[in-house]
C-alpha cells in the first residue's frame, strides 16, 4: 500500500483534471445536440431572413405615395394583388397601387414599404373577406418600414456558431433555421459506476441485519445524467479482489471513458480496491484536506481514468461535485467546470477543523443580499441535510470558526427559487 499523500482541494482538482481530456466528437441529429458542446464551427449556407418579407399584416406599397397621407386626408391606393406567407406575388407594385400582404410573406417587386392594416380603413374588417378594390391609408411611412431585410439576422457565409459553443434551445433553433439537421458535437462521456462493500444490497432488496442499500450508485448515476453524460452501472462488488476485478472488467468491455467507484479507499482492513488498482493500474491514494471527502483515489485502470470516491454518501456526493463533475465536464468539452457561486452571509456559527469544508445550507435572497442557513447535522452519513440544501458553503482551509453574520462563498447546487 502506498503512503497517502496530503493535498489541498485545488491540488487534487488540478491533478484530476490533468488526467482527463476531451472525448471524441460525433455527428448527431439536431435535438440530440441539446446541452452539448459544438465540435466544429458552423458556417451559414443561407441568409436569414432569406428574402425581404413583411413584419406586419398590411399593404405593400411605395412610400412616396403616402407622403401627404393623414387621418383627415387619407391616400387612396388601388389594390392589385394579395400575398400570403409561403406564397410569391409577381405583380409589380406601381405608383398608386398596393398589394395586400401577410406577416412573413415576400415583399412584391416595386414595393419599398409596408403599411400595417391598422393604419388603413381595412383595420377592423374581416380579413377573410375578398380583396378590397382600394384602400385608404391614414399615415405616411418611410421606405423600408415593416420590411425585414434579407441577411439582417444572419449573412450567408458567416460563421454563426464557433467550436466550443454550448447548444441551448436558441442555438438549436438557429441551426434549424439554417437547415442544419445534423451537428458535430462532443459525445456524451460514458462513466462507469462501481459500488464496493460487503454490506451493500440492491435498491429493491429488503434490509437484512448489518446491510444497507447501495445509494451511492444511484446518486452518482443521477449526477452523471444531470451532467448530460452516460452512466454505466457496474453494480455492487463485494470486498474481494476478484469481485472488484470482475466488475471493472465489465466497464472495460463497455468502453467507458472514466471509472468512478465509491468506498474502499479509506484505511480499512477490507479496502481491496487499492490492491486491484495497484496491481492493474497506476493509482495514487490521497488524503485531501477537505471535509467531507478526505480520502480520494485517482489515476488510471488499464489506461482509463479512475476516480475512487469515499463511501459515506455525503462525502461521495460532495467529492463528486468537487472533482468528478469538473472532470466529466472537461471530458464533454466544457470550459466552465465549477458550479456558479454566490457571496452569502451566514446565519449560524460554523466550526471547522481547518480543512476546506463544504457545509450543507439553504441560500435565500433577502434585502439585496444572500443569506445562508445551515440545514442541520453535517455528519457524512446524513443525507437529509443535503436534501434540504441548495448550496455548499465553502469554509476556506485554515479557517476554524465563522461567526453568525460572517461572509462565505456558496457553491450553488441549484439557484435559489427567487433572486433579487
Ligand atoms: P468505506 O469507505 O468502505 O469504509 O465506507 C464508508 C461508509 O460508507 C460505510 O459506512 C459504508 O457502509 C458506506 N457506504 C459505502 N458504500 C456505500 C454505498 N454504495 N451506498 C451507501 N453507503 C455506502
Ligand atoms: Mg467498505
Amino acid at each position: 500500500m502506498s503512503e497517502a499523500e496530503y493535498l489541498t482541494v485545488q491540488e487534487a482538482l488540478t491533478a484530476v483534471l490533468a488526467g482527463v481530456s476531451v472525448v471524441s466528437a460525433e455527428q448527431v441529429p439536431l435535438l440530440e445536440a441539446l446541452g452539448r458542446v459544438l465540435a466544429q464551427d458552423v458556417v451559414a449556407q443561407d441568409s436569414l431572413p432569406p428574402f425581404a418579407n413583411s413584419s406586419m399584416d398590411g399593404y405593400a406599397l411605395i412610400a412616396a405615395d403616402l407622403a401627404a397621407a393623414s387621418q383627415e386626408n387619407p391616400a387612396i391606393l388601388r389594390v392589385v394583388g394579395d400575398v400570403a406567407a409561403g406564397a410569391v406575388q409577381d405583380v409589380v407594385v406601381q405608383r398608386g397601387t398596393a398589394v395586400r400582404i401577410m406577416t412573413g410573406a415576400p415583399v412584391p417587386p416595386g414595393a419599398n414599404a409596408v403599411v400595417p392594416v391598422e393604419d388603413t380603413d381595412e383595420a377592423w374588417r374581416n380579413r377573410e373577406r375578398p380583396l378590397p378594390e382600394q384602400i385608404q391609408v391614414h399615415r405616411p411611412v418611410q421606405p423600408g418600414d415593416y420590411i425585414r431585410h434579407p441577411g439582417e439576422d444572419i449573412e450567408s457565409g458567416q460563421t454563426i456558431l464557433e467550436k466550443g459553443h454550448i447548444l441551448r434551445p436558441q442555438e438549436v433553433g438557429v441551426l434549424a433555421s439554417l437547415g442544419i439537421s445534423y451537428v458535430s458535437v462532443i459525445r456524451r462521456p460514458r462513466v462507469a459506476i462501481l459500488a464496493t462493500g460487503d454490506e451493500l444490497l440492491e435498491v429493491d432488496q429488503p434490509l437484512r441485519p448489518g446491510k444497507i442499500r447501495n445509494s451511492n450508485g444511484y446518486t452518482q448515476a443521477a449526477q452523471i445524467l444531470a451532467l448530460g453524460a452516460i452512466p454505466v452501472q457496474l453494480g455492487i462488488a463485494e470486498d474481494t479482489e476478484t469481485a472488484v476485478r470482475q466488475k471493472l472488467k465489465v466497464g472495460l468491455d463497455a468502453n467507458v471513458d472514466l471509472f468512478i467507484s465509491s468506498a474502499g479507499v479509506s484505511v480499512g482492513a477490507y479496502d481491496v480496491v487499492k490492491a486491484v488498482l495497484e496491481a492493474e493500474g497506476n493509482v495514487g491514494f490521497w488524503r485531501v484536506r477537505m471535509r467531507p471527502g478526505k480520502p480520494l483515489a485517482y489515476g488510471t485502470y488499464h489506461g482509463i481514468p479512475y476516480l475512487g470516491l469515499p463511501g459515506n454518501p455525503v462525502s461521495a456526493m460532495v467529492s463528486f461535485e468537487r472533482f468528478a463533475r469538473a472532470a466529466i465536464r472537461k471530458m464533454a468539452g466544457h470550459t466552465q467546470l465549477d458550479r456558479p457561486t454566490l457571496p452569502v452571509t451566514v446565519q449560524n456559527e460554523i466550526h471547522s477543523d481547518g480543512r476546506e469544508s463544504y457545509i450543507r445550507a439553504i441560500v435565500t435572497p433577502e434585502g439585496g443580499t444572500y443569506q445562508a442557513q445551515v440545514t442541520g447535522d453535517q455528519g457524512s452519513h446524513i443525507m437529509t441535510s443535503l436534501v434540504k440544501a441548495n448550496a455548499l458553503l465553502i469554509v476556506p482551509e485554515g479557517v476554524t470558526f465563522v461567526p453568525k453574520g460572517g461572509q462565505l462563498t456558496a457553491w450553488m447546487l441549484d439557484w435559489p427559487e427567487t433572486r433579487f
